[in-house]
């Protein structure tokens, strides 16, 4: 068949690259190359999250979140200017973050994410990306105990999904990362994990795979999608070039919710912004990544240096910058390692696609089976975008996949 792909981040490549290897004639479609920054695959912390399977709006949240305002380290930022526009979904995604919601949400993601290491493995395997995969433990660290305890719904959740961690005291925690400050003195670490150790490097390289072993990259901005009667769908680019195909896949992150309006389909989906910190040359680099628990943010040991990524901060699609996440980035670089020193700092913001429900959209329209949508992938894209594109090729390929995609549905939005 005739495939086109919209969006070339870790979801649109990892979905051109299956369908490829199944035969098909694939054109990849996006305005910028894979691997540039105006993607969310560029920036992100890389960790391959396999026990990541609580969402953001857990039971509780409500209640930290005066706190959270008044405190400038805080993980999560309101964008003030567009905070009435925001609100709807803000209220509806908390509303999700009650107990039995936060269960089934958790139950839908853990077959995304559970084995991502070896799906990645899968999808590199042969290719430049290969060299980007790493095995790594994934340690959340926290100021003591008590602290950690107070996570234990979270936890909780996390083992009855099958995640397994060792505990580590003040002297174990010490042993594995000797510069970290002594102010985290107890730390949870989860066995086989993984990261990527440039999601940017990676992204481009399984393109560059891709485009060498006969698929199409074209550069273009989408304007629309349209189902054709005699089967098939074609996309309208920007200056009028229709790419007609049999099947067309919208994997476009975020900016998917304006295409998908187009077409008849609510996505409840906004940019849920992020922010990192780069520090290239830095004196230490951890084992592996760490979740720096009060801070919500990642620490990851990358190829060209040590990411500081996270923050919350819901704002308009491409809303400019806002200072206030970066400087609080800084801060926890000198609260988790303070005697640590670099030659130079870049920082970067991206924009997770987040659906209020926290769950991905995947799967054909029902009213036009051959536009299929891959996107919504929120905080775990990078862990979740080889699964999704399999996912797509199995659909495409009409072979049953093994797992339940209801969860998943394209239309749950419209459903009111
Ligand atoms: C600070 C931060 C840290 C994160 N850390 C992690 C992490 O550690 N682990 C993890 O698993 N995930 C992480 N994530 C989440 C992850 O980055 C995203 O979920 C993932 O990158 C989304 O991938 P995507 O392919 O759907 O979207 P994107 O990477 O945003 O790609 C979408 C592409 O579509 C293109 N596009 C859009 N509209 C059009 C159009 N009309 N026509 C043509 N092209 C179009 C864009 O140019 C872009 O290239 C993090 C995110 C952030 C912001």
């Amino acid at each position: 068949m005739r495939v086109a792909v919209v969006g070339a981040g870790i979801v649109g490549v990892s979905t051109a690259e299956w369908l490829r290897r199944d035969g098909h004639e694939v054109s990849l479609i996006d305005r910028t190359r894979p691997g540039e920054p105006g993607q969310a695959s560029f920036g992100n912390a890389g960790v391959l999250a396999a026990s990541s399977v609580v969402p953001v709006s857990v039971p509780g949240l409500v209640w930290k979140l005066p706190g959270y305002l008044l405190s400038r380290d805080a993980p999560l930022h309101l964008h003030w200017g567009s905070l009435a526009r925001s609100m709807p979904w803000l209220l509806h995604f908390l509303w999700n973050g009650r107990r039995t919601k936060v269960e089934q949400v958790a139950k839908a993601l853990a077959p995304l994410i559970g084995d991502t290491v070896e799906q990645h493995l899968a999808l590199a395997r042969g290719t430049n990306a290969a060299s980007f995969v790493r095995s790594a433990n994934y340690t959340a660290i926290y100021r003591n105990r008590a602290a950690f305890r107070k996570d234990a719904f979270v936890f909780g959740l996390r083992r009855s999904l099958g995640g397994e961690w060792d505990e580590w005291d003040c002297a174990t925690l010490n042993a594995h990362e000797p510069e970290l400050s002594g102010a985290y003195a107890f730390a949870a670490s989860f066995r086989d994990h993984g990261f990527i150790s440039s999601p940017a490097g990676y992204v481009a390289a399984l393109a560059e795979h891709f485009e060498r072993e006969g698929g199409r990259f074209l550069t273009g901005e989408a304007v629309d999608i349209v189902p054709c009667e005699s089967g098939g769908a074609a996309v309208t680019l920007a200056g009028g070039a229709r790419e007609h195909a049999d099947r067309v896949v919208l994997a476009a992150g975020v900016w998917s919710a304006g295409l998908a309006r187009r077409l008849g389909y609510k996505t409840a989906m906004v940019a849920e912004r992020g922010y990192h910190v780069m520090l290239s040359g830095a004196s230490y680099m951890p084992r592996g990544p760490i979740m720096v628990a009060d801070a919500k943010t990642s620490v990851t040991p990358m190829a060209d240096g040590l990411r500081f990524a996270g923050t919350v901060e819901v704002a308009p699609v491409n809303a400019p910058p806002s200072r206030a996440p970066v400087q609080a980035l800084r801060r926890t670089v000198r609260r988790v390692f303070p005697r640590l020193s670099w030659q130079s700092e870049t920082t970067w913001m991206g924009q997770r696609p987040s659906t209020v429900d926290s769950l991905p959209l995947i799967g054909p329209l029902p009213d036009a089976p051959a536009v299929l949508f891959a996107f919504g992938s929120q905080h775990v894209g990078m862990t979740m975008g080889p699964r999704m594109g399999r996912l797509i090729a199995d659909l495409v390929a009409m072979r049953r996949p093994n797992i339940d995609l209801h969860p998943y549905r394209v239309d749950r939005f419209n459903r009111g």
